[in-house]
């Protein structure tokens, strides 16, 4: 019922879907000018090295040793199968899941935050800032930070930071710096756009300091393609051809793209992305080019957006609570390669509750999503009588969310 690897079957490459994608990326635009952005309005913010991955056109890229060395204290990661959740759905479904939570940091986000530390040490970079939600990122950048003995400063948005105590206690563990954000205005509950407005000024205006995204980006999702790697490979150990649907939940898009990227070039594959509907940005948002954060300082992105100045209602999935998606992920949606659905919290929740009853594992209810989703398509295989094979992302574990939790067994949770 799990397939593990030993630490030598990392893969020793990224995979870059970039070439395979069914329409080209549009370019990301100057916020003043709106031509093309020029590597010199990044290199304020980001190593060389990472930018040349952003645009890079190269199917795959190797992984530095350093990195590689560092993602086996951990890596792979296992793919278990949900035999106990198939039964109680009593679906003919075969429903595998990866499990992303077994990291230092308990969530995916190292995949990216270690090449990341990795490369701007490599340039001399000798300090990070960052934005983070419930500080999921902060955490895992605070934890790379700590490997290459670079500072690292972490901008949490203020209403988490002052509810949710425990991720900022990781991140002060692992060395790093953490404010609550806008720094500016100390009543203002803060937002993910917020946040990134401030370490983006704080990275530009400093010498010894660069900028770090966690997800997003086309080398945030390039670094987490480990994962869809390893699941192929693993679904092979299992007997499987190949998973019919892939599910991943949505936030910026790096989980869900780790896992379903490597499986874009095949046609007979699904994917599928799962976000919540009081942040519906694949489901009800407009493609078009929009900023980043939320005072417009960064690059324009073209993606499906709510819009910069959209401030998401206080659901407890933080971590999917973005205004906009990865291109990479709008550009599938778009094409019609990937679909999306959208889920209310208490139904996310009731999802979590049963995958924790009959599985174990207590998931993040960002992760939560994607059991929806799967559940759902274990269902819809039941009363169709079909075997599919059903793979979803597991990105985290819920251990530090547990006031949603309670807040769902009070029957205290909101609708949204
Ligand atoms: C941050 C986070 C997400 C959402 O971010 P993506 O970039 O969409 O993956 C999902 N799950 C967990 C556990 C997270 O920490």
């Amino acid at each position: 019922m799990r397939w593990t690897m030993p630490s030598d079957r990392v893969p020793e490459a990224w995979y870059n879907v970039v070439p395979d994608l069914p329409e080209p990326l549009q370019p990301p635009l100057h916020p003043g000018t709106r031509e093309p952005v020029t590597p010199d309005l990044l290199t304020p913010l980001f190593p060389m090295a990472l930018i040349g991955q952003e645009v890079s056109q190269e199917n795959y890229i190797d992984i530095p040793g350093e990195v590689l060395d560092i993602l086996r204290l951990w890596r792979p990661t296992p793919l278990v199968r949900a035999r106990r959740l198939e039964q109680a759905l009593q679906t003919p479904a075969r429903i595998y899941y990866k499990d992303e939570s077994v990291s230092p940091a308990g969530s995916h986000k190292p995949n990216t935050a270690v090449p990341q530390a990795f490369y701007n040490h490599a340039e001399g970079v000798r300090r990070l800032t960052t934005e983070t939600g419930a500080g999921q990122w902060g955490s895992a950048l605070a934890y790379a930070c700590s490997l290459f003995g670079i500072e690292c400063k972490v901008y949490m948005v203020r209403a988490s930071y002052l509810q949710k105590p425990y991720r900022r206690v990781m991140i002060e563990t692992w060395g790093g710096e953490v404010v609550a954000s806008p720094v500016d205005e100390p009543e203002h509950p803060g937002s993910l756009g917020t946040a990134i407005t401030d370490a983006v000024r704080d990275a530009g205006a400093r010498e010894d300091s660069h900028y770090s995204l966690g997800s997003v980006l086309n080398h945030v999702l390039l670094h987490q393609t480990v994962i869809g790697q390893e699941a192929k490979e693993q679904l092979q150990m299992a007997g499987e051809e190949r998973p019919d649907i892939v599910i991943g939940c949505c936030g910026g898009g790096s989980n869900l793209g780790g896992l379903s990227l490597p499986f874009v070039t095949d046609s007979r594959v699904e994917l599928l992305a799962a976000e919540p509907s009081s942040c519906p940005t694949l489901t009800g948002g407009k493609f078009d080019y929009d900023f980043g954060d939320s005072a417009g300082v960064t690059p324009l992105l073209a993606m499906y957006t709510l819009g910069h100045e959209f401030v998401p209602p206080a659901i407890h999935a933080g971590g999917l609570r973005y205004h906009g998606d990865a291109p990479i992920i709008c550009d599938l949606v778009k094409a019609g390669r990937m679909r999306a659905v959208a889920y209310p919290q208490t139904k996310v929740f009731d999802a979590a509750v049963q995958f924790a009853r009959t599985q174990g594992p207590i998931p993040a209810p960002e992760t939560a999503h994607a059991i929806r989703a799967a559940i759902d398509e274990a269902v819809r295989c039941r009363e169709e009588g079909r075997e599919r094979v059903i793979l979803f992302g597991y990105s985290g574990h819920g251990l530090l969310d547990l006031q949603a939790y309670d807040d769902y067994l009070a029957g205290r949770l909101g609708e949204e």
